[in-house]
């Protein structure tokens, strides 16, 4: 597989604020596209496929696993979560950066098959608590599974200072300058 473009990986317990980072970062780096991932989690409202996911059901997310199409995947909150081999390869060899929104198992395994050339930047809520209560303020998901996803992130926030860099949402404005920094020298290096 060709090298060429720039990967950096944000990994993060849900609620954190990272789509909310992210969407602010496509605008301030346009050049910079984020891998879509497949996915069996439920659509969202609002939630087209393709845009931040590509949807599948479970039958057919086992079938390109079988068929070698994941880059790397994993079981996440219950659902299965895939990164596309054919749309990364596809991209870096035309020498694009790409950003990557993965859970703690596929940013190790991005690490294993990248290496160093995977820069990855650890979102962390200011504290389980706030992250609780945005995850409830989103209000997108029933109260089971924002349970599951708090015990989760309590075992993710283990990992935060496990990688390359480390931005802890707590004001937004602050953070997203944090992340902007991080994202112009990986960039420019
Ligand atoms: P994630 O993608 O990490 O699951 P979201 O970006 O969807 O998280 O954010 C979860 C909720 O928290 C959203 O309702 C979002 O508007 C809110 N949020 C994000 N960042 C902050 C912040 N710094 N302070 C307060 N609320 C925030
Ligand atoms: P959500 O359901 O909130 O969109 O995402 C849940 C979790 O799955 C997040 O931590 C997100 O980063 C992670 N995720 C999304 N796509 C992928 C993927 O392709 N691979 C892996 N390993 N995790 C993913």
């Amino acid at each position: 597989m060709s090298k060429n473009g720039k990967l950096i990986v944000v990994v993060a317990p849900s609620g954190s604020g990272k789509s909310t980072l992210i969407k602010r970062l496509k605008k301030d780096f346009p050049s910079l596209e984020e891998s879509v991932s497949t996915t069996t989690r439920p659509k969202r409202k609002g939630e087209r496929h393709g845009e931040a996911y590509f949807f599948v059901d479970r039958e057919d997310f086992l079938s390109m696993r079988k068929r070698e199409e994941f880059l790397e995947w994993a079981e996440v909150h219950g659902n299965f979560y895939g990164t596309s081999k054919r749309f990364v390869e596809g991209r870096l060899a035309s020498g694009k950066d790409l950003l990557f929104d993965l859970d703690v198992q596929g940013v190790d395994n991005m690490k294993k098959a990248f290496g160093e050339k995977a820069n990855a930047i650890f979102i962390a809520p200011p504290s389980i608590q706030e992250l609780e209560h945005r995850l409830r303020g989103r209000g997108t998901e029933a109260e089971e599974v924002i349970h599951l996803r708090i015990e989760n992130a309590k075992k993710e926030l283990l990992r935060q200072d496990d990688y390359d860099f480390k931005v802890v949402n707590d004001d937004i404005e602050g953070a997203y300058t944090s992340l902007k920094q991080i994202i112009s020298s990986i960039l420019e290096s």
